[in-house]
């Protein structure tokens, strides 16, 4: 998984240098439907059916969300401009093996608040990590993640959720990014062996989202920015491990 993960990574940083206004975000998804075809990696997005009646399959290696969009936009020829946020979501499966990882990217000179917003997402990750260190249960880390977010003055998007994840992209358990009485009943116990991809999404208002006629693209219903974090994570003997970092 870790060599899945990898790849992963290799794909957003390629987005990462890339990333300028005037680049469409159908260029993007070349770039990373390239770098898993030169890996022989399966792309994991490509061919997802939609939830919606009638609405078309996934067409696209690459999920591109910009600013209002939280999730599963869809690449094209929309060109990037100055102050958007773009969050970029991608896996493959590599020897049958998959990773998962996700980050939202400044384009160009963005304002405070985008700016907070990302900070904000990408920390709530990073203490989420930090916590399974100690935590005996999933509850307890996404009870801190929801309080870091809502400190800040801003929602957790609450309609999806991270996932675990091994031979396939989405495995039991579901991996919230707060706490609620699901989560009570079905919470579970952070173990060696267990992989989860954590991912919070974050916005800058509502928490509300809705689903685009497009079948796929979710965005936050006031339209203010959302910003979207995900690292495959093992739980090892030693600890967490990321298995989705350029290097460790
Ligand atoms: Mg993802
Ligand atoms: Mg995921």
């Amino acid at each position: 998984m870790r060599e899945a993960g990898r790849l992963v990574a290799q794909a957003l940083d390629k987005v990462r240098q890339a990333i300028a206004p005037g680049v469409t975000t159908g260029e993007l998804n070349r770039l990373v439907s390239e770098h898993f075809e030169a890996h022989k990696a399966v792309p994991l997005f490509k061919g997802v059916p939609s939830s919606m009646r009638g609405k078309p399959a996934f067409p696209a290696v690459i999920c591109a969300s910009v600013n209002e969009q939280v999730v599963h936009g869809i690449p094209g020829s929309r060109e990037l401009k100055d102050g958007d946020v773009i969050a970029i979501d991608t896996g493959c499966r590599l020897a049958g093996w998959c990773g998962d990882s996700a980050f939202t990217f400044a384009v160009g000179r963005i304002s405070e608040d985008k700016q907070r917003l990302l900070d904000v997402t990408r920390q709530t990750l990073e203490l989420s990590i930090e916590r399974m260190k100690t935590a005996k249960t999933w509850s307890e880390v996404a009870q801190d993640m929801a309080e870091f977010v809502r400190g800040h003055g801003m929602s957790v998007i609450e309609q999806f959720v991270g996932h675990g994840i091994g031979q396939s992209m989405h495995e039991e358990p579901q991996v919230p990014n707060y706490v609620s009485e699901s989560l009570r009943k079905q919470d579970f116990a952070l173990e060696p062996g267990l992989v989860l991809a954590i991912e919070p999404m974050v916005a800058l208002g509502t928490k509300n989202v809705r689903v685009l006629p497009d079948g796929w693209t979710v965005e936050t219903t006031d339209r203010r920015a959302a910003a979207h974090f995900e690292h495959t994570v093992a739980i090892t003997s030693d600890g967490p491990r990321v298995l989705t970092l350029l290097e460790d």
